[in-house]
């Protein structure tokens, strides 16, 4: 594979999930944006301390500090070969710089074809979601207030987004058992860029 796939979704459509399933199953690493926080925090690393309190708020962290994250991130000699991205672009600002970072990389000889796959999931069973898995995973930012706001600020981040990606995201049902969705992003993925799964 030589492929950038970034996933993109609201907080509990599963990225992580099928993010994890499609790694293993091509072969390619796993960059999710949010894992890498959660170990600076814990790590308690100048960037872990300045993440904490925005991330436990649901709040996005700032652009520049995200880039800084992926750049360094997607430059690794394991990512050449192709990637499977989680929780990041975020806004149109980082849809932008990401495709700053994957140009650049195309001129340093590593040139990536992107799919950009949007897993889409009734707000109702989002929340029923990310209530049931509250206290399973112990992440602070699934408490009642920190859920809302993550969900509102996708719901005003994300459309200009995917308006701004236009056609070349491509938009896959995240409703069903994990396996049906797994599936469906295959099925995306083995179809041609552009064309509907
Ligand atoms: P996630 O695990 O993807 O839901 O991310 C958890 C939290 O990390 C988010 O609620 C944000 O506070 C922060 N985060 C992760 N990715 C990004 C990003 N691309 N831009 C800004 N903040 C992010």
């Amino acid at each position: 594979m030589s492929e950038a796939i970034i996933l993109l979704g609201p907080p509990g459509a599963g990225k992580g999930t099928q993010a994890v399933r499609l790694a293993a199953a091509l072969g390619a690493p796993h960059i999710s944006t949010g894992e890498i926080l959660r170990r600076a925090v814990a790590a308690d690393t100048p960037l872990g301390r300045r993440a904490k309190e925005v991330m436990e708020a649901g709040r996005l962290v700032d652009d520049g500090i995200m880039l800084g994250i992926i750049e360094e991130r997607l430059g690794e000699p394991d990512c050449a070969a192709g990637f499977i991205l989680d929780g990041y672009p975020r806004n149109r600002a980082q849809g932008e710089a990401l495709d700053g970072v994957l140009d650049r990389l195309g001129r340093a000889g590593r040139t990536l074809a992107r799919r950009i796959l949007s897993l889409t999931v009734p707000r109702a069973e989002l929340e029923a979601r990310i209530r049931g898995r509250r206290g399973v995973e112990g992440r602070e930012d699934d408490s009642e207030e920190a859920l809302r706001r993550r969900l509102r600020v996708h719901a005003a981040e994300s459309g200009p987004l995917l308006a701004w990606y236009g056609a070349r995201a491509e938009s896959v049902s995240g409703v069903g058992a994990p396996d049906e969705i797994f599936a469906r992003l295959r099925a995306a993925l083995s179809a041609p860029a552009g064309g509907s799964a």
